[in-house]
């Protein structure tokens, strides 16, 4: 059994894509740029903002983090998008989720401009990803083919099982793995015998948000196990969805929680940013 480790890999591409952006601001003497906004005083959405900004300032963006307060207007929100849509130090837009329910998160995700949507949330990029032509990648399921590529693992031909649906992980993931040549089942709370399922996966991903939910029953031996999940376990500490300790010793390879997929994620999102400034800066010179 082998762990993936998402923080190695993940310091890893960053260093890679530090040197990119200073040859790319030595090129075209702008550094790729990106505002987060954030509303409200969620304390998980303030760690996930700070490691966001702190990590434009490793690789050497601009970065900006707009703090809105918990009662802020739908109108205020869309015209602070307005002018980060016109800005042109900014090439990647991100709201940070979730928002106070007074807000409409669907029409605030439309008005992001789909050139600066570096977490492809915006339909245009979920569009172009579903019919395998993407700009950006979605974060957390892009981290996981990353990790999957850098870890020698092909889904060609592989039995591939998500368990999870979400817009944000499980269908996204199930369209990159069918894209790298798996046979892609997704399961979620209507599934009918999810475990016969699970434990059929050559790669199994599961992405429930569930503590323990992913039991060493539903693996197969020798199968590759990916825990997207982030929760509390009974003593508060952070835990995936899988049972590691009596999952892992069935697996040829896991990611573990913390240390795994999670690091992956804010990568990805500054390798979109620089994708977006790449894409600029070859506008302008056509
Ligand atoms: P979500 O929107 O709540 O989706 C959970 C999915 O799991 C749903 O599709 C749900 O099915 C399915 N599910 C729930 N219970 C199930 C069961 N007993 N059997 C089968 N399927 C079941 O969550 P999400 O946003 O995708 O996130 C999932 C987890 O990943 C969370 O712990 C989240 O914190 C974590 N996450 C981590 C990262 C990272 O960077 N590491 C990024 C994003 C999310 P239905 O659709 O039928 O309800």
């Amino acid at each position: 059994m082998q762990i993936i480790d998402g923080k190695l890999t993940s310091l890893a591409i960053r260093g890679e894509l530090r040197k990119e952006t200073d040859d790319f601001r030595a090129t075209y003497g702008f550094a790729p740029g990106l505002a987060v906004i954030i509303v409200g005083e969620d304390p998980a959405s303030q760690v996930y903002v700070r490691n966001k900004a702190r990590a434009c300032e490793e690789v050497g963006f601009y970065s900006e983090v707009h703090r809105l307060p918990e009662n802020t207007k739908q109108d205020e929100l869309l015209s602070l998008i307005d002018r980060l849509n016109a800005d042109e130090k900014i090439h990647g837009i991100l709201v940070q989720l979730p928002l106070p329910k007074q807000l409409d998160e669907t029409e605030l995700l439309l008005r992001i401009h789909p050139n600066k949507d570096v977490d492809a949330f915006h339909p245009y990029n979920v569009g172009k990803l579903t019919i395998g032509n993407p700009t950006f990648l979605p974060c957390t399921p892009a981290g996981i083919m990353e990790l999957l590529r850098r870890y020698g693992i092909d889904p060609d031909g592989k039995r591939c099982v998500v368990v999870g649906r979400s817009n944000i992980v499980g269908k996204p993931m199930a369209l990159l793995l069918m894209a790298a040549n798996g046979t892609v089942t997704v399961c979620h709370r209507h599934t009918a015998n999810t475990e016969a399922l699970t434990h059929e996966a050559d790669i199994l991903v599961s992405a429930v948000g569930r503590a323990h939910f992913l039991t060493a029953d539903m693996v197969k031996e020798g199968a590759v196990v990916i825990d997207v999940g982030m929760n509390r376990d009974e003593n508060g500490k952070l835990c995936g969805d899988v049972d590691f300790d009596t999952v892992a010793p069935k697996c040829s390879y896991i990611t573990p929680v913390p240390g795994g997929v999670g690091p992956m994620t804010i990568t990805m999102l500054l390798q979109n940013t620089l994708k977006s400034a790449k894409l600029k800066a070859q506008n302008q010179k056509n």
